[in-house]
């Protein structure tokens, strides 16, 4: 199964992802993470990124297309992988869509956690100030005003995906103002509704599937041209008219 989880920041889907690897035995792909772990190591790759990701803004797409592109070809991910904070802007999902064709994958479903952005900042500031009580380190990038920033970016750049997956069919949506638990069971609802594997045509965007294709081949008898080119109607034509003979 691939799957992508969609949603601001702080709407869980970490913690989504967390449960959907322990049920389904998939790996969880997350951008933040890896930048984090390439900044954490002072890489070139985390010395540029370092002080864009402190602001709330995005990184260039290029960067995160290209770690992902990586990520995706290492064995582990081959069973099925949740991508978490990928893709955030519809040049990513096109990027995302080119390379899972490349591969001759497809996503199975787009998981939006649906939160109210007022709740939301409620939510992370008392995290923040349950963290900072109790001595704990926090995110760079885990403050106020840094977390309006990250909403903003959300809303201009990542929030266009909704629509982009829902006319790609794949987008499914949750109330994410739920219990973790309440969520992790409509999540899981939404996932047991999709068609069983085997069935379902393929959702490589862009691509017609061959099961689409099939059904789209005309019958033959059918006068379309397609028919005509068909060994049935080619036979049909050959008994309705007899061949005449040269003497
Ligand atoms: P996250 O942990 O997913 O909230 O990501 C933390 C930060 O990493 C974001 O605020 C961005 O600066 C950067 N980042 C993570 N994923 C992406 C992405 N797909 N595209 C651009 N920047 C990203």
């Amino acid at each position: 199964m691939r799957l992508i989880l969609l949603g601001p920041p702080g709407a869980g889907k970490g913690t989504q992802a967390q449960h959907l690897v322990a049920k389904y035995g998939l790996v969880q792909l997350s951008t933040g993470d890896m930048l984090r772990v390439a900044v954490k190591a002072g890489t070139p790759l985390g010395r540029e990124v370092e002080h864009i990701m402190a602001s709330g803004a995005l990184c260039p797409d290029d960067v995160v297309v290209a770690i992902v592109e990586n990520r995706i070809e290492q064995p582990d991910a081959r069973k099925g992988f949740i991508l978490d904070g990928f893709p955030r802007t519809v040049a990513q999902a096109q990027a995302l869509d080119r390379m899972l064709s490349k591969h001759g994958l497809a996503l199975d479903a787009v998981i939006e956690l649906k939160v109210d952005e007022a709740a939301l900042i409620r939510r992370i500031e008392s995290r923040i100030a349950e963290m900072t009580a109790q001595g704990r380190q926090i995110r760079s990038d885990d403050n106020p005003e840094v977390l309006h920033r990250r909403l903003a970016a959300y809303r201009e750049q990542t929030a266009p995906l909704i629509a982009y997956y829902r006319r790609h069919g794949l987008l499914r949506s949750v109330d994410g103002m739920q219990t973790v638990e309440n969520v992790a069971v409509e999540i899981d609802r939404a996932l047991d509704e999709l068609p069983k594997q085997g069935k379902r045509p393929s959702r490589a965007i862009g691509k017609k599937s061959a099961q689409v294709r099939k059904m789209r081949r005309p019958k033959a008898g059918r006068k379309t041209r397609g028919a005509e080119r068909s060994g049935a109607a080619r036979k049909a034509k050959l008994k309705a008219k007899p061949i005449k003979r040269r003497r």
